[in-house]
């Protein structure tokens, strides 16, 4: 099954219908520190409840000389160009061998494991996953091994909703209501806000743990904005709340610091949504850095990576979390991984009524588990109904 041909496709489309509050509010960010970026909100963020939304993704696709398609994506345009230009070292090779064209991207490109290069050898070994799905006539997540459930839960994953106390007691009765096993909110306060940002932050913690039953697990995110003497304060003042995890509180390069943190800490410290590949991800757990490790498989080197972590994963005894920018990708690798090594979906409500909205099917969950998808490959297609333009870019 040679490959023939390497294309990215843009689209643009409108999402009618998206979940009421949408972009609501941004999560911390690093860059806070700074006034006036601090007093920025999210480039997304409105106030209107529903209207339509437009929408600008790109997708990779690989064609193959049995006429057999491979999709890869949502990606933004940075990470397709990326993607074309790896994608030269594609033509003429065999499509089922994933190993060799991820050592030959590997190998090629002296950054590619890091940045935007592992995420384009991600979006190619996905839509090479999807190939080989389809060649096999047969969904992903049966060509590595699995599956281990017939169904796979997920977390609610809060990025995007008001962060007001009122707001988050009434969204997180909602969604534990709506069956989600879990729930992960998003600190939108880091050091830059002083006293009044920490109190805000612990508000948060409140309403979403009293919202809630008592043993019902809550998760916080803090997108790296909060460095270790800031997350000391607030590990100490999050404690009573006893959250499942804490997420990403300090950039993962600082692998001693996590490690201390880790160490100290009442509850688990979570991260790796940044890393890439299985090099990164040893470090990390070499170093006992983090209690709950999660890559992204369409950030970390694709389905073939992403499964070799949770291996590596598997030799410390640390759960895997995967990132959420893929639910269709995702629940293949969970699928064929033990439940203790990927326990839950990540499933963040927002994101994924935009990076789901060009595909034909949508894999969501009903009750907060996700049903195993029976199609060949990943499983999604897109739907030419949902797209207003579309512009091809191929290989130079
Ligand atoms: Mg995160």
């Amino acid at each position: 099954m040679e490959i023939t041909d390497v294309t990215c496709v843009k689209l643009e489309g409108t999402l009618e219908e998206y979940p009421e509050g949408i972009l609501q509010e941004r999560l911390a960010r690093p860059t806070d520190v700074y006034d006036e970026y601090r007093a920025v909100g999210s480039r997304h963020v409105t106030t209107e409840p529903g209207g339509p939304h437009p929408l600008t993704q790109y997708f990779l696709t690989i064609e193959t000389s049995d006429g057999l398609r491979g999709l890869g994506g949502p990606l933004d345009r940075l990470w397709a160009t990326a993607t074309l230009e790896m994608g030269q070292d594609l033509l003429g090779q065999n499509a089922l061998a994933t190993e060799k064209i991820a050592d030959v991207l590997f190998g090629r490109w002296g950054d590619a494991i890091t940045g935007v290069r592992a995420k384009a050898i991600s979006a190619i070994d996905v839509a090479l996953w999807d190939l080989r799905g389809k060649h096999y006539d047969a969904p992903v997540y049966e060509l590595l091994g699995g599956p281990t459930r017939d169904t796979l839960p997920c977390y609610a994953s809060m990025l995007g909703f008001s962060v007001d106390p009122d707001d988050v007691r009434q969204r997180a009765s909602e969604y534990h209501e709506r069956g989600f096993q879990a729930q992960k909110w998003f600190f939108r306060h880091g050091p830059g806000s002083g006293e009044e940002g920490i109190e805000r932050n612990l508000a948060l913690a409140k309403a979403a743990t009293e919202a809630t039953p008592e043993h019902y697990d809550i998760m916080f995110d803090c997108w790296r904005s909060w460095g270790t003497s800031y997350t000391r304060t607030m590990v100490n003042r999050l404690a009573p709340y006893e959250p499942r995890w804490l997420e990403q509180p300090i950039d993962s390069q600082h692998i001693d610091q996590f490690a201390r943190l880790t160490a100290d800490a009442p509850f688990p410290i979570a991260g790796g949504e940044h890393d890439t590949t299985r090099w990164d991800f040893h470090q990390l757990l070499s170093a006992h850095a983090l209690d709950i490790i999660q890559p992204d498989t369409y950030y970390t080197g694709g389905v073939s990576e992403a499964t070799k972590i949770c291996t590596l994963a598997s030799t410390h005894d640390v759960p895997v979390m995967l990132h959420g920018h893929s639910v269709p990708a995702n629940v293949h690798v969970i699928a064929a991984q033990p439940p203790t090594v990927c326990p839950l979906v990540e499933f963040l409500i927002q994101r994924n009524a935009r990076y789901q909205h060009f595909f034909d099917e949508s894999i969501v969950p009903n009750d907060g588990v996700i049903e195993l998808p029976q199609r060949p490959g990943i499983g999604v297609e897109i739907d030419e109904n949902t797209v207003e333009r579309k512009e091809s870019y191929g290989l130079e």
